[in-house]
């Protein structure tokens, strides 16, 4: 298998600006934010930049699955208050939009926090219902799960967590996780081989 190795790489400027700049570090993939990761909003992504970025990544070979984007910091997809609930919803749905609109296929993100407000299951549910509500707003895009070290209230340092958003993702195609070593190790997702993490996570997903 052929091993994608890149860094996350700045969008100062204009999304079309990253692949040459990911070229220039001699990466064969790359992470970036596709708006600024700290506000809710941003304007459009601009036709003349979407066609830009799509003839850099041409020009310097990255394609669609060397590309992972990452929504904004501000997204609680689980969040418990109605309000930030449907602020992040919109939220997500707009990175997901403009991931597809830059012929990318993946959305990287945070599952969500509970904030203490409501409970880890009633949180985890409202995580699934949020990539449900994504994957029918937007076609294509997978949806890429990361897992967390569970600073504060934020969910996804569990594998059982990761598999209660997978039994309530409807587009199971349409999802996929990213496990980060280093976040692992913060919390019970010890160094584990490859094979035992697929067991733990598969015995606890009701297919
Ligand atoms: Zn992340």
């Amino acid at each position: 298998m052929k091993k994608f190795i890149g860094a996350h790489v700045s969008a100062a400027g204009g999304v079309d600006n990253v692949p040459q700049r990911a070229n220039e570090i001699g990466a064969n993939a790359f992470a970036l934010f596709t708006k600024n990761q700290r506000q809710w909003v941003a304007k459009p992504l601009d036709e003349k930049v979407i066609k830009n970025f799509k003839a850099e990544c041409r020009k310097y070979g990255f394609r669609a699955e060397q590309i992972l984007p990452h929504d904004s910091y501000l997204i609680n997809l689980g969040a418990p208050e109605q309000e930030k609930l449907e602020k992040s919803r919109a939220a997500f749905i707009d990175e997901m939009e403009r991931c597809h609109q830059l012929g990318l296929m993946l959305l990287n993100f945070h599952p969500g926090s509970h904030l203490k407000k409501i409970s880890e299951e009633e949180c985890l549910d409202r995580i699934a219902e949020s990539i449900n509500l994504a994957h029918q707003a937007v076609p294509e895009v997978i949806a890429v799960i990361e897992n967390t070290a569970g600073q504060g209230t934020n969910l996804g340092w569990r594998f059982e967590h990761l598999a209660h958003v997978i039994n309530k993702v409807e587009d199971k195609s349409r999802l996929v996780f990213v496990l980060i070593r280093a976040t692992r190790l913060q919390r019970d997702m010890t160094l584990e081989p490859k094979r035992r993490v697929r067991r733990r996570l598969l015995s606890s997903i009701v297919l």
